[in-house]
């Protein structure tokens, strides 16, 4: 269902009146982790301000460590439905457990699946009842193939369309996070007939990395990208070395908006 083969015209994924796959470049920009109202409400005017239409923001995060912060969970849904209606964007916020699907849904336009459930059948299967669009990461360690086999577990459900996020994967190099796999987004756009952006934070994990494999994501050809932003990323409760603060987001959309219109 979600091959190319099945269905030869690009799936535009319409999220509340905001068009991913129809030949425009959608931004998704906002914090790592919701901190607080002040805080997503600051980041929303920024990610507007350099032309973003969905904020993201998690409230449920999935940390390495069981120590470190966890999210501020339906506290922070509530944060970021108030900001995101405040600046007229849309949500995407993750998804980590069946149990939550409900009240996450609730508040968001987009359920993502984090990259380290990229496997989790039963989640999969559950989020495709939702009929919300899906924004898939990619695994730590997923093949294109094996990416490719989880959103069919979303989409033989019949009701969620699904929007690829490249997000980097493991390799054997560790100057940066990931290893930020750009040929993926051609590789899918033949594969698929559902859109694909590009997660430049999570695929470099180095803030100054960004903004030239944001470009680079243009470039490529996807649909759009998601970014992490934060105001003061070196006081960020999570993924602050990633995050760009106002200035370098803004220059960095600039630059987008002149590749953008050159393609
Ligand atoms: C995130 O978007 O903050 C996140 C946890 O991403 P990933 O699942 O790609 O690691
Ligand atoms: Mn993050």
């Amino acid at each position: 269902l979600t091959s190319r083969e099945f269905h030869p015209d690009d799936t535009v994924v319409d999220v509340d009146g905001v068009k991913i796959g129809d030949g425009s470049f959608v931004t998704m920009a906002g914090p790592c982790s919701i901190e607080g109202l002040d805080q997503i409400r600051e980041c929303a005017a920024i990610a507007k301000k350099g032309g973003a239409t969905i904020l993201r923001g998690g409230a449920f995060k999935p940390r390495t460590s069981p120590y470190a912060f966890q999210g501020l969970e339906e506290e922070g849904l509530r944060y970021i439905r108030q900001a995101a209606d405040e600046y007229g964007m849309k949500v995407i916020t993750e998804v980590m457990d069946e149990a939550h699907i409900d009240m996450v849904a609730a508040y968001s336009d987009i359920l993502q699946i984090g990259a380290r459930n990229m496997q989790n059948f039963k989640l999969l299967s559950a989020v495709g009842k939702t009929g919300k669009p899906i924004g898939l990461k990619r695994g730590i360690s997923g093949t294109i193939s094996e990416w490719l086999n989880a959103a069919e577990y979303i989409a033989v459900e019949g009701k969620s369309p699904i929007i690829f996020i490249e997000r980097g994967i493991r390799t054997y190099e560790t100057a940066t996070r990931n290893t930020f796999d750009l040929s993926a987004v051609p590789l899918m756009k033949k594969l698929s007939h559902f859109p694909i952006i590009v997660d430049p934070s999570h695929g470099t994990g180095v803030w100054d990395l960004v903004p030239p494999m944001a470009r680079a994501g243009v470039a490529s050809g996807a649909d759009g990208m998601i970014v992490e932003i934060h105001p003061d990323p070196k006081n960020a409760w999570s993924d602050g070395a990633q995050s760009l603060n106002e200035k370098t987001y803004m220059n960095m959309m600039q630059e987008v908006d002149i590749l953008v219109d050159a393609m």
